[in-house]
């Protein structure tokens, strides 16, 4: 994970169902294009606009609890 990377993704757990990228209203997650060894499509975070408020709902609906979200370190 890179550091001060908000959400981590535990790929191998990952169902593919989708619940995390429908609750996330920042549009900060997707699916990937490779498969994990149990051969779903696995979720893939991208903040590059640092949208992402750690809001932690996409980790909240995960029914797999493949998502963990850090909160930004206060400066
Ligand atoms: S913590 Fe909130 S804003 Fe960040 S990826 Fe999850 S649902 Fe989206
Ligand atoms: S909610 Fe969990 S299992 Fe479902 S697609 Fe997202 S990370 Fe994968």
């Amino acid at each position: 994970m890179n550091k001060g990377q908000k959400v981590n993704i535990e790929k191998e757990k990952c169902k593919s169902c989708g619940y995390c990228i429908h609750f996330c209203n920042k549009g900060n997650l997707s699916l990937s294009k490779a498969v994990n060894t149990r051969g779903y499509l696995y979720i893939e975070f991208n903040d590059k606009e640092n949208k992402c408020n750690s809001c932690a709902l996409c980790a909240l609906m995960c029914p797999e609890a493949a998502i963990e979200v850090y909160k930004e370190e206060k400066k």
